[in-house]
């Protein structure tokens, strides 16, 4: 279905103008004022729950005025890059249609978005490499969901297959994080096992048979796990509240009454198993195995990533791919280092590249082009994320689009 639809865009768009797809009954002047102003209302409005998140691992420092002021910063700078994004993509829409007298593929599509994404610079990087990774991480979602290759579409309704596949990605993943001492985001956090690590190291040997924890294994794994279920409950919580806020605030009675329905147990399910079997299995391996704490690790991610068949979800896989290929380009890195090598030509000339900047602009024109010709095969926060940021105008393409598909 996906191949037709791509081969039936050169007839939808056959005599049709920029003002058809974008801006019916306006000129292209009056449709990027609007494209301006309702870039820079659906950025304010995107971006909140996006700078507040960050806010709510830092509990603890919010009697701090600089944790105030770096939020402010950072939601300042998402928002003028969000306006710029947006106002500059349809802006390059209509002249690309002017400048190639018609509509292209990608050039039509995915260019003028990928241009306006040159703003990502405005952003911190940070949000800029995690926005990237996880649009990138729907493009690959939409390659699996519309491949027709035989082993694709199995591992698309086994959830064995996928856990088993997941189960890989979370080992080397976790095994390499752990084996580089990174505390970088995955859904089991080493940081504690870090920490213990650290401290075996700087205990010149004695302390090298126990695990590392400043209290005993059992009291250590308790506070774990409170502390993995607190975590989690937040981050459920985070996931039912903010994409409702404005109908908790028009009628919270009724958001009150669907609590428990829409509450996403198999997200809380996920992150407990996942992190609580991790934490347990490698603290008991380290304690009773035989094997050196490299090994136990590798053990215990394995035994962590049964928590997947609790949250299933393409968002989770896709991270495995791209994450490991990150944390593996990392370890050749810090093994360079390590050895007191200098790093090969090819890694100097990658690390000279604005990598996350180029992978956002990629994602942004990719997911955008998706969105318009195959919404059914794109992730659900694409749709989301692109209605709120363009204040509903990318809805509005992806409708006209239709209507010229069905010839209305
Ligand atoms: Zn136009
Ligand atoms: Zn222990």
């Amino acid at each position: 279905m996906a191949g037709n639809i791509s081969k039936h865009f050169y007839q939808a768009v056959a005599n049709k103008t920029c003002a058809d797809f974008h801006h019916p009954g306006k000129t292209c002047l009056q449709a990027v004022q609007e494209s301006a102003v309702a870039g820079l209302f659906g950025s304010l409005k995107f971006y909140l729950p996006l700078c507040i998140l960050p806010l709510l691992f830092k509990i603890k420092q919010w009697n701090e005025k600089k944790t105030w002021k770096e939020f402010l910063i950072n939601y300042c700078r998402c928002v003028f890059s969000g306006f710029f994004i947006t106002t500059t993509g349809f802006w390059v829409f209509c002249m690309s249609y002017k400048i190639f007298k018609g509509f292209y593929l990608p050039l039509s599509v995915c260019l003028p978005s990928s241009l306006g994404a040159v703003f990502c610079g405005i952003m911190p990087k940070k949000f800029v490499h995690i926005d990237g990774i996880g649009l990138f991480n729907m493009y690959i979602e939409f390659i699996i969901k519309q491949s027709k290759q035989k082993s694709i579409v199995w591992l698309r309704n086994s959830l064995v297959g996928a856990t088993c596949l997941y189960s890989f990605f979370n080992s080397v993943m976790i095994y390499y994080l752990y084996k580089i001492r990174s505390n970088r985001f995955w859904f089991v956090n080493i940081g504690n096992e870090l920490k213990a690590i650290k401290r075996i190291e700087n205990d010149s040997g004695e302390n090298i048979m126990n695990c590392g924890h400043e209290t005993s294994c059992d009291e250590y794994l308790k506070k774990e796990f409170k502390n993995i279920s607190l975590f989690a409950f937040g981050v459920s919580l985070f996931k039912l509240i903010f994409p409702r806020l404005s109908s908790i605030i028009k009628n919270p009675g009724n958001f009150m009454k669907n609590i428990f329905k829409k509450f996403d147990y198999g997200l809380l399910a996920f992150l407990i198993v996942s992190n609580g079997l991790f934490k347990f299995t490698f603290c008991r391996l380290n304690q009773y195995g035989k094997f050196s704490r490299d090994v136990n690790c590798l053990i215990a991610a394995f035994a962590s990533s049964i928590g997947y068949v609790f949250y299933p979800r393409y968002i989770i896989f896709t991270m495995g791919i791209t994450s490991i290929i990150e944390v593996l380009y990392k370890y050749i890195e810090h093994t360079y280092v390590t050895q007191n090598k200098e790093l090969p030509e090819i890694m100097k000339f990658i690390n000279r590249l604005p990598c996350s900047e180029l992978l956002y602009m990629f994602s942004i024109g990719m997911t955008f082009q998706l969105r318009v010709i195959y919404p059914h095969l794109t992730n659900k926060f694409v749709h989301k994320m692109m209605s709120i940021g363009s204040g509903g105008r990318s809805d509005e393409v992806t409708k006209n689009y239709f209507k010229m598909m069905v010839g209305w």
